[in-house]
């Protein structure tokens, strides 16, 4: 690759930018002074050195989020603070998307990552990825509810649901829920509670596949995959 995609990718700015820290004299290539933008690298074995300090070359961003409500799980949106607007440039060079989507009022894990693979991967249906979800439901939760999910309910739209794993953490007024599923049709959670005649007025996701929400992660916050994080997923 050009040494100046090498650089704009790895957040050294756009390649107009990268072309005068080229002319500055800042960039080496395995200890040599490189002026011209359009020199080949190997990202993998050559050693690239801006300013003394040697880049290497990440082409995959995996981030784990705590979405807020009130942003959109999208890259862009006409209208609304989508979950890109929350990172800072060093990541939002790398375009990462949302694994999947989670509704704007809902809060909770979310995966960015600029790796297609991987997103097909967790996102296809015959994966049968599992996500848990914490919600407060308006009524009571009961057995009979626990018992429908267990077998799969029939929505709205008349689609059957694989079965579901509810577990009532607390039963009352407004209940508390957790459940798994491991489809991601839109708005199912809350379309599986309407279909019991409920409603639910909080939804959280808590995981997904092996990866859980990271207690020290604020609302708004991420934090890159750990390696190990990483090796549960692939
Ligand atoms: N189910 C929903 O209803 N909403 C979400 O955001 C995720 C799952």
């Amino acid at each position: 690759m050009r040494i100046d995609k090498f650089l704009s990718n790895m957040g050294f700015g756009s390649r107009k930018e990268v072309k005068v820290l080229l002319k500055s004299k800042a960039v080496e290539v395995n200890g040599t002074v490189v002026r011209d933008p359009k020199i080949q690298v190997n990202e993998q074995s050559d050693k690239v050195e801006v300013n003394g300090e040697a880049v290497e070359y990440v082409e995959f961003i995996y981030l784990l989020m705590n979405k807020p409500a009130g942003v959109v799980s999208a890259t862009e949106d006409n209208y609304d603070r989508t979950v890109i607007d929350l990172l800072k440039d060093e990541e939002k060079h790398f375009n990462p998307f949302p694994v999947g989507r989670l509704d704007k009022d809902t809060e909770g894990f979310l995966l960015l990552t600029n790796d297609g693979q991987l997103a097909h991967e967790l996102l296809s249906p015959k994966k049968h990825v599992d996500k848990t979800y914490f919600a407060h439901i308006k009524g009571t939760v009961t057995d009979e509810d626990v018992a429908a999910f267990e077998k799969g309910v029939v929505l709205e739209d008349g689609y059957a649901t694989k079965p579901g794993k509810l577990t009532v953490l607390k039963s009352g007024p407004i209940s508390e829920i957790e459940l798994t599923i491991t489809e991601g049709k839109f708005h199912q959670v809350k379309r599986m509670f309407i279909s019991v005649g409920k409603e639910v007025t909080y939804l959280k996701r808590l995981s997904m596949g092996p990866l859980s929400l990271d207690p020290a992660l604020a609302l708004g916050k991420y934090r890159h995959l750990t390696e190990d994080e990483l090796e549960l997923l692939k």
